[in-house]
């Protein structure tokens, strides 16, 4: 893979076209604040180097278009084969539309059965590279899926919001990866906002959705793929059901790099499909507005579409409609039901409602002659998903915050807002680790981050682990023996003799079998002792749970 030290990113302002260098962290631009900024690479360098022949040598998935993502250190890359889904042809589907070239790009086959597994690779990746330990992010649902899959991976503490409107089966399995589940009984904008300043008042890392690098370079990689499995070239058209709008933008961007290196010849025509209760878009569209009206309170059971604040994202789809054409629809919950069914029984495709929704609006583009018998339609087959059991989880996987009630969701009043983010503060136990096999302590921080209320540092030496034990003041610390220079035993020693530290609850954690003169060294001095390779994580948290009370 490129070495870091040769790949620079350029981020290019969107309103003002000023240069930035991309080092992961910028939100705005430098010179007039505009948040709207955009990935760019050396596409010359590139197709000079005979990229498409390189591509040919390379497994398939999302990383193997890496020099056009953003990650710096391929080491920081957390994946788990996202990408790299088959484009299928809807063969008894194309013939009852009379359609002759259309394909599925079957992005249920995500690790997490939707196509937000992309976004939640590139995402978490760039987390890495920012070495951010826990994150926020609001959801309508695949997202949260997405992510918590790839924070658990990644061992990033994630806090999931979600609006109440998500079907339980979804928020269990949010749960199941171990977020932070907080349901927000309101609207998914509300949602957003509730989770943005839960976020700035925790100086927590905040997904920015739709504006972040990461989220639109991500969802490039399935223009990549379209493209090579149609032979380099663009299909006519491409569909989407759209809630946020970053699949098709983030896909238009990928064409468009494509055309630079010489791999298309086109963009697609893009086109959208919302929920008839919930399509600020597609009203505006069919208007010939630019400018979206947001939809307040949306009404549609198909939650995943529910962003009723299109924002600026719209904007962006109206001018790439105007320059490579497309077309936007809408369609009724029961249309979206109809063609689900239609789906499984034509080509043996289960697909979950908002998906089916591109469907529904794909055959009223059919009928309306919009999309021709011979164009190329390459359809997002978006996403599937896999129910968690209830009584796998129990009662507590979730917490509740209501902000219905606080008024309108567009201006969320400030009292209606902070009386929320309060339920949602805990007493979080700080937890300090030494350990100097890291890997260990990866293992150790993801079991405790799973439970909630942990909040855990890592030192890999004695030295530097009493220097954390001093700054973190935390409530429990965890420590190995064994450890090249300062041991465990010194460490321990040097805890107990200082007053500042000597009062807080020491779990030894140990691959060594002690003798009974270590033993006695260590009695009176720590509060329980466990064996590595012997534990598994239900005797790690009793015994700090029963340290701490
Ligand atoms: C997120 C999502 C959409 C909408 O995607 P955007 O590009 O963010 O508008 C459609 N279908 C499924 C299954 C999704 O998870
Ligand atoms: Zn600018």
């Amino acid at each position: 893979m490129t070495s870091p030290a040769t790949k620079s990113i350029a981020l290019h302002c969107t309103n003002c076209g000023h240069v930035m260098l991309y080092e992961g962290r910028e939100t705005t631009c430098t010179r007039c604040g505009e948040s709207i900024l955009e990935a760019r690479y050396d596409l010359d360098a590139l197709r000079r180097n005979g990229w498409a022949e390189q591509l040919m040598r390379r497994k398939p998935g999302l990383w193997r278009y890496h020099e056009l993502l953003p990650v710096l250190n391929p080491d920081h890359i957390v994946t788990m084969g996202e990408g790299g889904t088959p484009l299928v042809k809807a063969r008894n589907l194309g013939v009852m539309l009379g359609l002759k070239h259309l394909y599925i790009k079957d992005e249920r086959q995500g690790p997490t059965g939707s196509f937000k597994d992309r976004q939640a690779a590139v995402a978490t990746t760039v987390m890495q590279e920012l070495g951010v330990r826990e994150a926020v992010v609001a959801s309508t649902g695949n997202v949260a899926i997405a992510y918590a899959a790839y924070a658990a991976r990644a061992g990033i503490k994630l806090w999931a919001f979600l609006t109440s409107q998500v079907p339980g089966e979804k928020m269990r399995e949010v749960a199941l990866y171990g977020a932070e589940v907080i349901k927000v009984t309101g609207t998914y904008d509300a949602t957003k906002a509730v989770a943005a300043r839960f976020a700035q008042t925790r100086g927590i890392f905040l997904d920015r959705g739709v504006k972040s690098i990461a989220a639109i370079e991500s969802m490039k990689t399935m223009a990549f793929e379209i493209a090579e499995d149609l032979g380099w070239r663009a299909p006519d058209w491409f569909i989407q059901a759209v809630s946020g709008g970053m699949g098709p933008i983030g896909v238009a961007k990928g064409f468009q790099e494509l055309i630079e290196l010489g791999l298309a010849d086109k963009v697609p025509a893009i086109g959208i499909v919302q929920s008839e209760g919930c399509a600020p878009m597609v009203q505006a569209f069919q208007a010939g507005q630019r400018i979206a009206v947001p939809v307040d309170n949306p009404q549609t059971l198909i939650a995943t579409l529910s962003t009723g604040q299109p924002g600026r994202a719209y904007e962006m789809l109206w001018s790439l409609i105007q320059q490579h054409g497309g077309a936007a629809e809408s369609a009724s919950d029961d249309e979206a039901f109809e063609a689900m069914r239609l789906l499984a029984r034509a080509d043996g495709l289960s697909v979950e409602p908002a998906t089916a929704v591109a469907f529904a609006g794909l055959f009223k583009m059919v009928r309306s002659g919009t999309i021709k018998p011979d164009d190329v339609v390459v359809i997002n087959c978006s996403g599937h998903t896999f129910p968690v059991e209830k009584h796998i989880l129990g009662d507590q996987w979730a917490r509740q915050v209501d902000v219905s009630k606080a008024g309108r969701t567009i201006s969320l009043p400030e009292e209606g807002l902070l009386s929320a983010l309060e339920q949602v503060e805990t007493t979080i136990n700080r937890v300090v680790v030494i350990e100097d096999n890291v890997n260990a302590a990866r293992l150790i921080s993801r079991i405790l981050q799973a439970r909630h209320t942990y909040q855990v540092e890592i030192a890999t030496d004695g030295p530097s682990g009493i220097e954390l034990v001093r700054r973190v003041q935390p409530d429990v610390i965890i420590t190995d023996l064994m450890m090249p220079g300062m041991d465990g035993f010194q460490v321990i020693d040097t805890l107990k003799a200082d007053e500042a530290l000597s009062r807080i609850p020491v779990i030894v954690l140990t691959a060594k079998d002690l003798t009974p003169r270590e033993r006695e060294r260590l009695s009176g001095q720590i509060d329980a002792l466990l064996q590595k390779g012997g534990f598994i994580d239900e005797d790690l948290l009793q015994s700090i749970v029963k340290t701490l009370q």
